[in-house]
């Protein structure tokens, strides 16, 4: 495909996007838009705050066949959007194959690594629509969150997909050790040109104690994140967003019916109804279904090796009573699907500014 084709490609999928959330919002479509797939649970780093323990886990991936039978499930549902996600996804020698039978269905393909294997899989994978490459701060900081060595693996793995006129992003998770490397981090990104996904801890039970932050760091790196934002940095998520968590008047980061029943709601603090529960699909690593990867130490799973997805994804969100919480790119999700000024605004802006820029880089490259 030329780069321009690629270009109007992508911008196709977006479009389609955007009317399935419209359709969504006025109730015509509920089916959903967005799928995290897990295609392993094997990870090469051990990151501290991995709420999975990707790198502890002993298990059999799913054969690509099976992951080609999920993406055939997924794309029969109306899924538009495919994050390809680990453990390490880059492991997996099928990645390739995988990458390209989501394009292949006209998905959204995008990939989430911590960016060690890049460069040797870059034939592979080089079709994908985004990728998303892990990165916290400092080198000695996001290395005291994710191991040694690997904030020089990120950050070359980053250069080389810009070099190759990928469209990145960076998550970076804000721990304890990272929190007063905001701006830096800002600034090494804007100068790329490239956004930053934040993402704040879940309240996990295997979280070890010099990563956790108190609930005012996290209103502190909020207010940082919404003045970075104010004075252009490339900070991704919306001032509704981040300004909700900011917010957030509850202990509990994560609501569930149950704790409804006794809640103390300040009068002028309004929920933000989860929609992404509804309009994701967030399949795991051993073939099981969850609402989301938010209740992953905590919530109902159901498996769909042995049942339609559609089945499987209806009885879940039966069951499963998860209401309200406070994790910025679900909230970022439901704020979409709302149709909020300025979080479609936003997002569209981010988008636009990151595909242009991708085009460019491709076409100097020649
Ligand atoms: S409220 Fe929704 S987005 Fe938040 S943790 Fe529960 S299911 Fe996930």
């Amino acid at each position: 495909m030329t780069k321009s084709g690629k270009f109007i490609n992508k911008w196709m999928k977006r479009t389609r996007m955007l009317f399935r959330l419209f359709m969504f919002k006025i109730g015509l479509d509920k089916r959903p838009v967005f799928a995290v797939l897990t295609v392993n649970a094997q990870c090469n780093f051990k990151c501290k705050y991995c709420f999975a323990d990707y790198h502890k886990k002993v298990e059999k991936p799913l054969s690509t066949e099976q992951i080609f039978h999920i993406i055939d499930e997924l794309d029969d549902y109306g899924v538009i959007y495919l994050n390809v996600h680990g453990g390490e996804a880059l492991i997996r020698k099928d990645i390739g194959r995988i990458i390209d039978y989501g394009l292949g269905k006209k998905m959204f393909v995008n990939l989430i690594t911590n960016g060690r294997f890049l460069k040797e899989k870059w034939d592979e994978v080089r079709n994908i629509d985004s990728m998303c490459i892990s990165l916290d701060g400092r080198e000695e900081n996001n290395d005291k969150n994710r191991g040694e060595g690997t904030f020089k693996i990120a950050t070359e793995a980053i250069d080389f997909a810009l070099s190759k006129g990928a469209t990145v992003r960076i998550g970076m998770t804000i721990t304890h050790h990272t929190k007063d490397d905001l701006e830096w981090l800002a600034e090494w990104a804007k100068k790329r040109n490239i956004y930053i996904h934040h993402y704040l801890l879940f309240d996990q039970d295997n979280l070890s104690e010099d990563l956790r932050m108190t609930r005012e760091e996290n209103n502190e790196a909020l207010r940082k994140l919404i003045e970075l934002k104010k004075r252009g940095y490339p900070v991704f998520y919306s001032l509704r967003t981040l300004e909700y968590a900011l917010n957030w008047p509850f202990e509990k980061l994560i609501l569930r019916k149950n704790d409804l029943k006794d809640l103390n709601r300040p009068e002028n603090f309004q929920f933000i109804t989860c929609n992404y529960k509804t309009i994701n699909v967030l399949v795991e690593s051993n073939g099981t279904l969850r609402v989301c990867n938010a209740t992953v130490r905590q919530g109902t799973h159901i498996s769909i090796l042995d049942k339609p997805l559609r089945k499987a994804k209806a009885e879940l969100l039966d069951v499963d009573d998860c209401m309200y919480c406070y994790h910025l790119p679900k909230m970022e999700f439901s704020n979409l699907i709302d149709l909020r000024f300025e979080p479609v605004m936003n997002q569209f802006a981010n988008q636009l500014k990151e595909d242009i820029k991708a085009l460019f880089a491709k076409v100097k490259q020649g």
